[in-house]
């Protein structure tokens, strides 16, 4: 991994900070992007000296103008964690179209808008890896998550297709499916709901975004050319496919 760029999105806050840490460390030029956090961006800069690169992975000329900079400033991008996610919870019956929208948007339609801006060069120099985070509650179904359970799922399906397109090219594109990882997201939920959560997991604890940077680092390698449309499950035991 010597020397690739590498682009993470939502690389400055949990899952995403772990991976963009774990790809520098081995030996990759890493760009950290973020929405609207600075604070939290700046600091991530401060602590790991990885540059970072504020756009909203929902909108497809923004995501093109930061792919075609990031290839202005280091040559190319060979690397490409789509990580940036969002969850708008609430029951169907009472969803509004935006909380729809914004996590289809910012979940699914965001793989669309990065790969599109990477994909021609990876597709030329004949060597790219993409690896989208989707999740648990893509393979399972949530309740009160059916716009983010249909994103991650729809993750699957985009990652296969793909895959497909690219096999001859040198480029693999996989999935990683995490469970319950302590991050702000998890947080976020309920702690009575969180209880009940960890009481789900065989293993019997949240997982660590480190454990998540663990696996996109091996599927980066320049080794793992033979591995490709694949999801791998991190999730302590709470779904066995
Ligand atoms: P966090 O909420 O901790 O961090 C999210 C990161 O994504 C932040 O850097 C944030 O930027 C960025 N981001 C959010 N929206 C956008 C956007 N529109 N454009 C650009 N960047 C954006 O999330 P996690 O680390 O918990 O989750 C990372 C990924 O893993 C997500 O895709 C999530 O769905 C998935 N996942 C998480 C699980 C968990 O248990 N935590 C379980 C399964 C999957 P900013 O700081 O500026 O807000």
């Amino acid at each position: 991994m010597k020397n690739k760029i590498a682009i993470v999105t939502g690389g400055t806050r949990g899952i995403g900070k772990a991976i963009a840490i774990d790809l520098k460390k081995a030996g990759a030029k890493v760009i950290a992007s973020y929405q609207g956090n600075e604070e939290a961006a700046l600091a991530f800069k401060k602590e790991t000296g990885i540059a970072i690169s504020r756009f909203d992975v929902a909108d497809y000329e923004q995501c093109n103008t930061a792919v075609r900079t990031v290839e202005a400033e280091y040559g190319r991008v060979d690397i490409l964690i789509n990580n940036a996610g969002i969850t708008r919870d609430g029951f169907l019956h009472k969803m509004g179209e935006d909380s729809w929208d914004s996590v289809l948007d910012t979940n699914l339609k965001s793989c669309f808008n990065m790969c599109r801006a990477v994909i021609e060069g990876m597709r030329t120099r004949g060597f790219g890896r993409i690896i989208t985070i989707s999740s648990i509650n893509g393979q399972l179904g949530q309740f009160g998550q059916t716009n983010y359970s249909a994103a991650k799922a729809g993750v699957f399906g985009f990652t296969k297709a793909l895959a497909r397109e690219c096999a001859a090219k040198g480029i693999t594109v996989n999935a990683v499916a995490p469970g319950y990882i302590e991050t702000d997201m998890v947080k976020a939920v309920q702690e009575d709901v969180l209880k009940k959560i960890v009481g789900n997991i065989p293993v019997g604890r949240l997982g660590q975004p480190s454990e998540i940077a663990r696996a996109v680092c091996f599927l980066a390698a320049d080794e793992a050319g033979f591995i490709t449309g694949e999801t791998l499950s991190i999730n302590g035991g709470q779904y066995m496919e």
